[in-house]
């Protein structure tokens, strides 16, 4: 569906089309018109689906106009359960916003990082998109009131629910109006996200998306190769040489292994870091956008990054320790792929992770190309 009939004014239409979304997806086309007219919506769907968008856009839409808010007192609050998540958000937010009349400041803020310059940010900020724990404890230093919060959006609640938020959550909305919108978005329904459903809100329009952009991999082609372990190093260089690779997410399972390939790679002269939990938050944005800018073309991880964060069309991903399940499987190789443009999976399967291998295979129900590394010539690699 177009973006012109959804009630949107012409300035983001024409800035939605400048950023090349050509049609509304189906959460779109379902929950913009619903959110500007002030209802309350549950979404289920996932990251791919063009979520995001679709509760950001209506969100801009009814801030417009709006005059000055109360200092420190956001009109739309959004709880993510990652920092990352939180970067995602406000960015798509700022996107949006520079097209409008009457611009919105959004602030993202989020733990592991220093509190000072949240606090001092805070100054003017409409939109704000949090992390649960750094948000009470700005709530808690006077920092930000949420006495004024006229639109709730919660953003992955599975994941919050699953990561032991439910008690930070429980306490924001009790410091929220009573009389407020509702947005809850989440990739699954489980009886906990429904007993959240049903305190947040009476009668929401339901929206589910069945076919998330991220679990068909049908557009994902898929190769492996059988690899001894020690030569995984040579043949990941030799595929990045060879096939001209630009862009790469290449997936380990410890963040110890993740910084050896990492280095491994700049003394062989090809850029690239590592980002894992125990790096700085600082470190993590920096070559996180540094890759999503192109200007990083290797980024190392761990499965930190396979759950919600949207890399635009990545090209590539490298699998160069097997994940644990099939799931974790089908989640890393969807960072490829998505919004209907087309990517490569690589598994890298030392003979020792041969039989893992086949039975995440089975229980994915795909059949891979299996290519035995002793017919490359991996000298000098
Ligand atoms: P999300 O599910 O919000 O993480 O969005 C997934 C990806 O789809 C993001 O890269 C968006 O920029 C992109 N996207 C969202 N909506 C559209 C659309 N209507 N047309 C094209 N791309 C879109």
């Amino acid at each position: 569906m177009s973006f012109k009939n959804l009630g949107l004014p012409n300035t983001l239409v024409a800035a939605l089309a400048e950023q090349q979304y050509k049609k509304a997806y189906p959460i779109q086309a379902k929950a913009i018109p619903a959110i500007l007219k002030g209802k309350n919506v549950l979404g289920i769907a996932k990251t791919g689906s063009g979520k995001t968008a679709s509760f950001v856009l209506p969100i801009l839409t009814n801030l417009q106009g709006y005059g000055l808010n109360r200092n420190r007192h956001p009109s739309a609050l959004v709880v993510v359960p990652t920092r990352e998540l939180a970067l995602q958000v406000s960015e798509v937010f700022k996107q949006f916003s520079k097209a409008l009349f009457d611009p919105v400041k959004t602030m993202a803020v989020y733990g592991g990082v220093s509190i000072n310059p949240q606090m001092m940010g805070m100054n003017g900020v409409k939109v704000l998109v949090a992390t649960p724990g750094r948000l009470l404890d700005l709530v808690d230093s006077n920092a930000v009131h949420l006495s004024a919060v006229e639109t709730l959006v919660l953003d992955e609640a599975d994941k919050m629910l699953n990561l032991g938020f439910k008690e930070e959550m429980n306490r924001i909305i009790g410091l929220l109006p009573k009389k407020r919108q509702n947005l809850l978005f989440s990739a699954t329904l489980s009886p906990d996200l429904d007993s959240l459903s049903t305190i947040l809100m009476k009668d929401p329009v339901v929206i589910k998306i069945e076919a998330e952009k991220t679990t068909d991999i049908s557009q994902i082609q898929q190769s492996s190769y059988l690899i001894p372990e020690e030569k995984k190093g040579p043949l990941l260089r030799y595929l990045i040489k060879t096939k001209a690779i630009t862009q790469v997410l290449v997936f380990t399972s410890s963040g110890y292994k993740a910084d050896n390939v990492a280095n491994k790679l700049r003394k062989n002269g090809i850029k690239a870091s590592a980002i894992h939990g125990k790096k700085s938050q600082s470190a993590r944005n920096n070559a996180l956008n540094q890759f999503k800018a192109g200007t990083l073309p290797v980024l190392v991880a761990t499965d930190l990054l396979s759950r919600g964060i949207d890399i635009n069309e990545l090209p590539y991903v490298i699998n160069y320790e097997l994940p644990r399940s099939p799931k974790d499987y089908i989640h890393r190789i969807g960072r490829t792929g998505r919004a209907e443009a087309s990517g490569m999976a690589i598994s890298f399967v030392s003979p020792e992770s041969l039989p893992h291998f086949k039975v995440i295979l089975k229980k994915s129900k795909l059949y891979v190309d299996l290519i035995d590394s002793a017919t490359l010539d991996l000298k000098g690699y």
